[in-house]
């Protein structure tokens, strides 16, 4: 049987990249940027001051009071006119251009104002004086220089670069009205199994609700793609047939249930006779052993779509999950165009003895959390691959690999964060 690693690596392989395509800056938010977005400003434009003060020669400040003639004043968004020389001062505001002369901004607090205001000064909001207070200065303070976040043509933002709130912030200070972005994946979710109903449903006896396929829809929006609900197949060849043929229209189509050894699962011979080849079917892993992958070859000659991809997942939830993690979700990131379509790993410390017998490598629904300054794991005392309600106290998967060992408290295992 094949092992994680290479049946990941047989997916990559046959994994392309959609092609970009042009939004405008508001509908990029979420979507991966499918180019280098370089500056066409400086940041800040201009040398500005980042309080409300006074522009002054940082010479004319020290240890005594000092009176200097207010020669301007200049607000945000204006420009000043005048040089500050020996003896003189600019009342400045958050943001606006530092005067020619000026080397330091005094913040307001730091000033008393001395003489009288004249009617005219006062419409200015300008004092004819004012009293710098003695304080140390230094030449530079409370000013950004020009261009300190960013330069005209300097890369802002990397090609793969998920567009957060922020991003779109970033984008719109360099100008980016419109945006190259990779679509997400659309991801068809086909629930099979006669004893599903619908979440709205109370089950009969003999049947259970239906969790896998909102389950998979969720985990594929985390995942970057844009899941389609196709909600339950029936295990028999025309329902499946007929569902199926509608999944392949997305550019992934997973299923649940119906790739194991049983009696009614017919997933693999139907994905078949619709023309999907497949690729390996069972993986040396726990839980999660039956999962099928196949791909359907883009034969229309249409270059913006690739080979779709088409995941059978064992029915069991925990399994489910476990097999989304491994191959699904890094298909779909680097469909999405994202940089880092693998799963992060890091390891932690037990917090309890476990002894692991296990023919496969092991995939352990666990809790990591930072105790005393380190990682620590805790494995979820889950009961069986349909146990939901267990793994929903589960922060990360532990992974243990194949053989017999016995673990002590303390002991360091590598863990998947699970999202
Ligand atoms: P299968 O992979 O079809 O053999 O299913 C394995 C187990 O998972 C069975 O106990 C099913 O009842 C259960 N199962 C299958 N599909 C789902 C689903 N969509 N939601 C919850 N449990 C499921
Ligand atoms: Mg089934």
């Amino acid at each position: 049987m094949m092992n994680v690693d290479e049946a990941l690596e047989m997916v990559l392989q046959r994994t392309g990249a959609k092609r970009a395509q042009t939004v405008t800056l508001p509908h990029a938010l979420g979507s991966i940027l499918a180019a280098d977005v370089a500056s066409d400003i400086d940041s800040p434009p201009h040398d500005k001051s980042l309080v409300d003060g006074y522009a002054v020669r940082a010479a004319d400040v020290g240890r005594t009071d000092v009176d200097l003639k207010v020669i301007e004043e200049v607000t945000a968004g204006a420009t000043p006119t005048r040089e500050v020389t020996a003896g003189t001062a600019t009342r400045i505001m958050t943001g606006a251009p530092i005067p020619k002369g000026a080397d330091a901004i005094i913040m307001v607090e730091q000033t008393e104002r001395v003489a009288p205001v004249a009617v005219a000064e006062a419409a200015a909001r300008q004092p004819a004086v004012v009293r710098i207070l003695a304080q140390r200065v230094q030449a530079g303070q409370h000013i950004m220089r020009r261009a300190t976040s960013l330069r005209a043509n300097e890369m802002v933002l990397a090609r793969g670069t998920l567009v957060r709130p922020i991003e779109i912030g970033l984008l719109a200070e360099v100008g980016q009205a419109e945006v190259a972005v990779t679509p997400p994946p659309t991801v068809a979710v086909l629930s099979t199994g006669n004893e599903l109903v619908m979440v709205g449903d109370v089950p009969a006896p003999g049947q259970i609700r239906n969790s896998n396929g909102p389950m998979l829809g969720a985990l594929v929006d985390r995942a970057g793609g844009r899941p389609i609900d196709l909600g339950i197949g029936r295990d028999d060849q025309t329902s499946l047939t007929q569902l199926v043929s509608r999944g392949l229209e997305s550019d992934v189509l997973v299923l649940s249930g119906g790739v194991s050894a049983g009696v009614l699962d017919l997933v693999p011979g139907v994905l078949a006779s619709l023309g999907v080849e497949q690729v390996f079917h069972k993986v040396n892993l726990k839980p999660g052993k039956p999962v099928w992958f196949g791909v359907l070859p883009n034969s229309s000659g249409d270059h913006s779509s690739c080979d779709k991809l088409i995941f059978g997942l064992p029915g069991n939830p925990v399994s489910s999950l476990v097999c989304f993690e491994l191959f699904v979700r890094p298909a779909i990131a680097r469909l999405a165009g994202k940089r880092a379509d693998q799963l992060s790993t890091q390891q932690a410390r037990l917090t309890s003895p476990h002894h692991h017998r296990g023919d496969r490598p092991t995939y352990f629904p666990a809790r990591l959390s930072f105790v005393d300054g380190q990682q620590q794991v805790e494995l979820l005392a889950w009961k069986g691959s349909a146990d939901l309600r267990t793994l929903s106290s589960a922060n990360c998967l532990a992974y243990f690999p194949q053989g017999e060992r016995s673990y002590q408290t303390g002991d360091e295992v590598s863990v998947a964060m699970l999202p």
